[in-house]
C-alpha cells in the first residue's frame, strides 16, 4: 500500500480523499493556491505545499507545480479528485513518467474515452446502446452533413468531439439551420477545446440522465455498483442526484450493468468510472464516460456500503478488487443535494465569509463539506461548498430525511441554494420521480413569476 498520497484538488473532494487516506493509514500532502491557505484539509494534512496563485491555471491546473510538490514531499501517488486535471491524459502520463502512481485509469484510456466519438465507437463494439447519430466527426462537405442529419432525423444535437462541462452544444430543429449551426459549433469547439471537430446525434426531447458506476482492477476484474439518477439539472449542471434511479427495474439494472462491465473489459479499464446514459421511453442511450470519481459518488456509497475512494486507492496500488458482483446489494435510497454559495433565484455566485455554520446530523445523514464558521469562500473556483447526502430505507423516507436535514442546515454570511433544494424536494413531480433533464428549468421559470 502507499505510504503517502498527494491530493491534487481542493474543497470537499480533497477532504473526502484525505479522510479515506487517514482511515487507510496513508499520509497526505495537500497542495493549495494562495487563495486556499485556510482550506480544512490543508490544515489537517501531514504536509502542505503552496503551488501558486489563486488562478487555477497557475495552481490546480499547473502540472509542473503539482509534480514538483510530489517530488519535494516524496509522495508515492497522486489523487486528482474531479474537475481540474482529473481527466487530463497528459497529466496522468506526466505523473507516471515522473515515477508516481496516478490514481485513475491509464493515460491511453483517458485519451480514448475523452474523445466522444471514439468512446461511442468502443461502446457500440461492446454492445452498449448509444444515441443514434453520425458515426465519427462530421465531414467538411455540407451536403454529406445534411444527409447524415436527414438519416438521423430532426431535431439533432451538434456536439464537440472533445467537449466537456455541458458546453458548446447546439440543438438544430430543421434542415435550414443545420449548416450554419455546424459552422458555429466548429468555431466554438476550436476556441474552447482546441479541437474543432463536431458530430451530431439525435436530440432527445425529454430524457432522464441515468449513469452507472463501475470499478475495475488491473487484473481484468470489473463490477458495476448500480445506477444514479441525475436528471435534476440546470444548464447541464447536476443539482440533485439519487440512487437508485426511480422506476428502474432490477432487470434493467442487471442488463445495462452487464453491458458496462463488458465495455470496461473491452477497453481494459482500471479504477472507478461512470458511464452516462440518457433514458427515454424505456430505452438507454450511452452519451459519455467519465474516467474519474464523480461529485455524486456518495449516493452510491450510501446504498451499497462500498467506499469508492478507498477502492480507487487499492486498485491504484495494484490490489485485486475484493468485491464480486454478487456482493453488491443496493439497499434503501440515497439523495444528494449540492449546496452552492450562490443566490437561489438568479444563481449568481456568492463568495465571502461564512459567519455561522451548523451541519445537520442524525441517522442516515452525511454532510461532505470543507466549510466552517470563519471560512471565507474564495471567488475563484466552483461555487459548491458541500454536499448533503441522506439515506433512508425507501425513497419517501430519504426525501423526508433530506428535508429535515435541510431545515437543520444553517450557513450564514453568504447566500446559498438551500431554499432551492427545499422547493425541489417538496415538488410533486420530483416526489413522483417523474422529472426529466429539462424539468428544473421549467419550475425555476414558474418561481420567477
Ligand atoms: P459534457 O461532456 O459536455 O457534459 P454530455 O455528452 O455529457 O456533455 O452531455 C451533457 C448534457 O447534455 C447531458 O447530461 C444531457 O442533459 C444533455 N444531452 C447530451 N446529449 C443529448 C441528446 N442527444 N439529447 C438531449 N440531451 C442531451
Amino acid at each position: 500500500m502507499f505510504d503517502k498520497i498527494l491530493i491534487a484538488n481542493r474543497g470537499e473532494i480533497a477532504l473526502r480523499i484525505q479522510r479515506a487516506c487517514r482511515e487507510l493509514g496513508i499520509k497526505t500532502v495537500a497542495v493549495y493556491s494562495q487563495a486556499d491557505r485556510d482550506l480544512k484539509h490543508v490544515l489537517l494534512a501531514d504536509e502542505s505545499v503552496c503551488i501558486g496563485p489563486a488562478q487555477a491555471n497557475q495552481s490546480y491546473l499547473s502540472m509542473g507545480s503539482i509534480i514538483s510538490a510530489a517530488e519535494v514531499t516524496q509522495a508515492d501517488a497522486i489523487h486528482p479528485g474531479y474537475g481540474f486535471l482529473s481527466e487530463s491524459a497528459d497529466f496522468a502520463e506526466s505523473v507516471e513518467r515522473s515515477g508516481f502512481v496516478f490514481i485513475g485509469p491509464r493515460a491511453e484510456t483517458i485519451r480514448l474515452m475523452g474523445g466522444k466519438t471514439a468512446a461511442k465507437a468502443e461502446m457500440i463494439a461492446a454492445g452498449v446502446p448509444c444515441v443514434p447519430g453520425s458515426e465519427g466527426a462530421l465531414p467538411d462537405n455540407d451536403g454529406e452533413c445534411l444527409e447524415l442529419a436527414e438519416a438521423v432525423g430532426y431535431p439533432v444535437l451538434i456536439k464537440a468531439v472533445s467537449g466537456g462541462g455541458g458546453r458548446g452544444m447546439h440543438v438544430v430543429r430543421n434542415r435550414e439551420e443545420l449548416i450554419e449551426s455546424v459552422h458555429i459549433a466548429r468555431y466554438e469547439a476550436e476556441s474552447a477545446f482546441g479541437d474543432g471537430s463536431v458530430f451530431l446525434e439525435k436530440y432527445l426531447e425529454k430524457p432522464r440522465h441515468i449513469e452507472f458506476q463501475v470499478l475495475a482492477d488491473e487484473h481484468g476484474h470489473a463490477i458495476h455498483l448500480g445506477e444514479r439518477d441525475c436528471s435534476m439539472q440546470r444548464r447541464n449542471q447536476k443539482v440533485v442526484e439519487e440512487a437508485p434511479a426511480p422506476g428502474i427495474t432490477e432487470e434493467e439494472r442487471e442488463r445495462i450493468g452487464a453491458l458496462c462491465i463488458a465495455a470496461c473489459e473491452r477497453i481494459g479499464y482500471r479504477g472507478a468510472g461512470t458511464m452516462e446514459f440518457l433514458y427515454e421511453d424505456g430505452n438507454f442511450y450511452f452519451i459519455e464516460m467519465n474516467t474519474r470519481i464523480q461529485v455524486e459518488h456518495p449516493v452510491t456509497e450510501m446504498v451499497t456500503g462500498v467506499d469508492l475512494i478507498k477502492k480507487q486507492i487499492a486498485i491504484a496500488a495494484g490490489r485485486e478488487l475484493d468485491l464480486k458482483q454478487s456482493d453488491i446489494k443496493v439497499q434503501g435510497h440515497a439523495i444528494e443535494c449540492r449546496i452552492n454559495a450562490e443566490d437561489p433565484r438568479n444563481f449568481v455566485p456568492s463568495p465571502g465569509a461564512i459567519t455561522t455554520y451548523h451541519a445537520p446530523g442524525g441517522p442516515g445523514v452525511r454532510m461532505d463539506s470543507h466549510i466552517y464558521a470563519g471560512y471565507r469562500v474564495p471567488p475563484y473556483y466552483d461555487s459548491m461548498i458541500g454536499k448533503l447526502i441522506c439515506h433512508g430505507e425507501t425513497r419517501d423516507i430519504a426525501i423526508a430525511r433530506t428535508l429535515s436535514a435541510l431545515s437543520e442546515l444553517v450557513v450564514e454570511g453568504i447566500k446559498t441554494n438551500i431554499t432551492l433544494h427545499r422547493e425541489i424536494l417538496n415538488d410533486a413531480a420530483f416526489r413522483a420521480g417523474k422529472h426529466d433533464i429539462h424539468y428544473l428549468a421549467s419550475i425555476i421559470e414558474r418561481w420567477a413569476v
